[in-house]
């Protein structure tokens, strides 16, 4: 039985080393184009300097699965063909790919590794007084402007949006707009235009799946993530399961917190299929969202089980702590296949 997982981030691993422990007889295959594991999660750290975001993968994977640094250029049925020419066979696929980070040409997208490594040189070379723009009011965007701000008091920080924190509550959304004034930045409304380029500009919009499962044939909902049922199974080929940033999941959003319990479900069912059993409906509900605004502050925003924000938030240094444990759990989810999560709703 060969399994192969596509794409070694969050979902990808988890997936992976899950896999590793509960089939024992089949041959477990990771295709990642970086033999580093990239924490997705704290690249705002990598670029401003006051962290790092990645661990060899090989260490992070089980000593039982093969790992192949190459991309993946197709997925056929059964097959796959890779960007180093080679193909590989499957039984069984999981299609893990998470999402593009394309910015226009002169910025610098935040959630990829070459590019966060390239802002961060830039922006160390910045001389006192130059302007970093952050574009993107979302929890990223707000995560990058606080970072860099915290770490480079020197500089001119603006954030750019058309909203900002629109997912939090308005009084957890106030506290971060107050930090982030404290700390200098200027948050400007409006929609970003190209002749706003400053000396560095931080490219914080919300990724695109990648073009992959459509140019290979599969289902895909309108942006291009993989459509599956309710036990991550693609739509289109039985044989594939889909989760993470790359997977059409009701109910999902683009988080660290949906991938890394869709990768463990996922592990589970593909298990439960080789063994004959009935597979299960994946079920989970989001229980709130954590924006750090530098390495001592941080807004923790709880939420109802359809992930609406409740009113109960709190930040500070606590905070802090809070959202560095939850880094720290996502890396330890990878590690060991194991993620902890709240069922849905019956
Ligand atoms: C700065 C920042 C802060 C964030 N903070 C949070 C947070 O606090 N909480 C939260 O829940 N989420 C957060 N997120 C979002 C979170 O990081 C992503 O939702 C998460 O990484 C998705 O995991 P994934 O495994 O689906 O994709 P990824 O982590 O993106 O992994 C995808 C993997 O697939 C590989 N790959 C891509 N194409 C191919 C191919 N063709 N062949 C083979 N492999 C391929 C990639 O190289 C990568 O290793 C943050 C994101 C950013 C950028």
């Amino acid at each position: 039985m060969k399994i192969v997982v596509a794409g070694a981030g969050y979902a990808g691993t988890v997936a992976a080393n899950r896999l590793a422990r509960k089939v024992a007889d089949a041959q477990i295959t990771v295709v990642n184009p970086s033999t580093e594991f990239v924490e997705r999660v704290r690249l705002h750290e990598l670029i401003a300097g006051s962290g790092t975001a990645t661990q060899p993968l090989r260490d992070v994977l089980d000593d039982r699965i093969e790992l192949r640094i190459t991309a993946i250029e197709k997925v056929g049925d059964g097959v796959l063909t890779l960007s180093n020419g080679e193909s590989l066979e499957y039984d069984k696929l999981v299609y893990a790919v998470g999402s593009s980070n394309d910015a226009p040409e002169g910025a610098y997208a935040v959630g990829g590794l070459e590019t966060a490594r390239a802002a961060k040189a830039k922006l160390a070379d910045l001389t006192p007084g130059s302007t970093v723009t952050v574009v993107g009011g979302g929890l990223t965007g707000l995560e990058v402007a606080s970072e860099v701000a915290t770490e480079r008091p020197d500089l001119t920080v603006r954030i750019v949006g058309d909203e900002f924190g629109a997912s939090l509550s308005s009084s957890a959304r106030e506290r971060v707009l107050d930090v982030l004034r404290d700390l200098g930045v200027d948050i400007v409304t409006g929609m970003w235009t190209p002749d706003e380029f400053t000396d560095l500009t931080l490219w914080a919009v919300a990724g695109q799946a990648d073009t992959l499962a459509a140019r290979s044939g599969l289902a895909t909902d309108s942006a291009g993530r993989v459509a599956v049922d309710s036990c991550l199974r693609s739509t289109s080929n039985p044989n594939v399961y889909a989760i993470g940033d790359s997977a059409s999941v009701p109910g999902a959003r683009l988080s660290c917190q949906a991938a890394l319990p869709q990768g463990a479900a996922a592990a589970d069912n593909l298990a439960c299929d080789l063994a004959g059993q009935v597979e299960k409906p994946f079920s989970m509900s989001f229980v709130g969202q954590n924006v750090s605004l530098g390495r001592k502050n941080a807004v923790i925003q709880s939420a109802h089980r359809n992930d609406v924000p409740t009113r109960i938030w709190f930040g500070g240094r606590p905070g802090a702590y809070l959202k560095e444990a939850v880094c720290r759990g996502a890396l330890w989810s990878a590690r060991t296949g194991n993620a902890l999560w709240v069922r849905g709703p019956k």
